[in-house]
Parts: structure tokens; C-alpha cells; sequence
């Protein structure tokens, strides 16, 4: 798996350090908040659960699946929900948990559907960032690393639905998905 990489832009150690950061600075913020956080299926899955273990706060936790790029690498522009929440959103601070973003699409629209039930507040925490792949103006309230403008895959980031198994996140070589 590991030699369909072309380039590792960050291992396993330095992802799990972020995340712990990430985690202590959301503990503060959601203190005495009570969050329902957001796992975005199925990219977000491995943060989301690093994440929370590095969360010393209640919360609860809930998911959410919506269309991404399926087997394709670049975005359709089609959003929709492929698996609603089981928990109402209204009166709640939300928390979304986000893999990466690129043009901003899916994510909008989430935010979108989140206010239009009423949460008290929506606030977006993604591991990854393309800020270059952006078409619609949006951004993350907490942001582990900004990446380039490459397809990328691991740490829950999927081609073709493998490779989410990887610690780390890498480049993959062009010859895999050109195939
Ligand atoms: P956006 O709507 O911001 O363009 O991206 C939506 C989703 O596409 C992301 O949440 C993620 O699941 C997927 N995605 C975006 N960029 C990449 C990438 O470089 N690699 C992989 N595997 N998925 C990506
Ligand atoms: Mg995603
Ligand atoms: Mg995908």
C-alpha cells in the first residue's frame, strides 16, 4: 500500500501531535457547552475518534454521511445526505469533525442545513485544508494542516475507498488512479 505513495506530507507522529493540540484547544473552547460533535462520513472517521480521546469535556457524538467524490478525484458539485443524524440539532453547539476541505461545497451546504434546523451554533474543524481548490468562500474555524493542491489519501482519505487505513497522509502516485 504503503508503495503507491509518490510523497508523505505528514507521518503518523506528526498527524497524532495535531491532533492532540487540536483536541486540548477544543476542550477549552467547549467547556460547560456540551457539543454534538459531527463525524462526516466516512473520510473523518479516524480523527473523529483521536480527536475525542484527546477531548477531556462531555460531548456526544453523532454522523453524517454525504456524497463526495466517490471513485472519481475531483469534486462533482452534487451534495446530498446519504445518512442523517439521529440526534436534533436544535438548541445544540455542533461541532463538525471534517477530513479535508477543497472547494468548500460540501461543507457549505452542511453548515447550511445545521443552521436552517436551528443549532445554536456550527462550528467546523478540519484536519486538512486545500485552500487553492476553493470555489465557494469558506473557512474551517479550526485547521490542522493547509496542503497543497494534490489528490491526497490515508488517515481516513480514501481512493477508490482504499488506502483509509493509512497513519499518515501522502500523495499518491499519479499512475494509481490514472489507470
Ligand atoms: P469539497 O466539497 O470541499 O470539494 O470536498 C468534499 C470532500 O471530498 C472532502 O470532505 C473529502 O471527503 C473529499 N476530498 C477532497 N479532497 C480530497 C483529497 O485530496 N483526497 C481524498 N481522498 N478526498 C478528498
Ligand atoms: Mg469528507
Ligand atoms: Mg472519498
Amino acid at each position: 500500500m504503503l508503495n503507491d505513495i509518490q510523497e508523505v506530507l505528514y507521518d503518523a507522529e506528526q498527524i497524532q501531535q495535531k491532533v492532540k493540540e487540536l483536541g486540548e484547544q477544543l476542550s477549552r473552547d467547549f467547556n460547560d457547552r456540551n457539543p454534538l460533535v459531527i463525524c462526516i462520513l466516512k473520510g473523518a472517521f479516524i480523527f473523529m475518534a483521536d480527536l475525542v480521546k484527546n477531548m477531556d469535556i462531555p460531548l456526544e457524538l453523532d454522523f453524517m454521511a454525504i456524497s463526495s467524490y466517490g471513485a472519481s478525484t475531483k469534486s462533482s458539485g452534487v451534495v446530498k445526505i446519504i445518512k442523517d443524524l439521529d440526534t436534533p440539532v436544535e438548541g445544540r453547539d455542533v461541532l463538525i469533525v471534517e477530513d479535508i476541505i477543497d472547494s468548500g461545497l460540501t461543507l457549505s451546504y452542511l453548515i447550511d442545513v445545521l443552521e436552517r434546523r436551528n443549532a445554536k451554533s456550527v462550528t467546523v474543524a478540519t484536519l486538512f485544508d486545500k485552500p487553492a481548490g476553493r470555489t465557494v468562500d469558506l473557512e474551517a474555524d479550526y485547521t490542522g494542516f493547509t496542503l497543497p493542491d494534490a489528490f491526497v489519501v490515508g488517515y481516513g482519505l480514501d481512493y477508490a475507498e482504499r488506502y483509509r487505513n493509512l497513519p499518515l497522509i501522502g500523495i499518491l502516485k499519479p499512475e494509481v488512479y490514472s489507470k
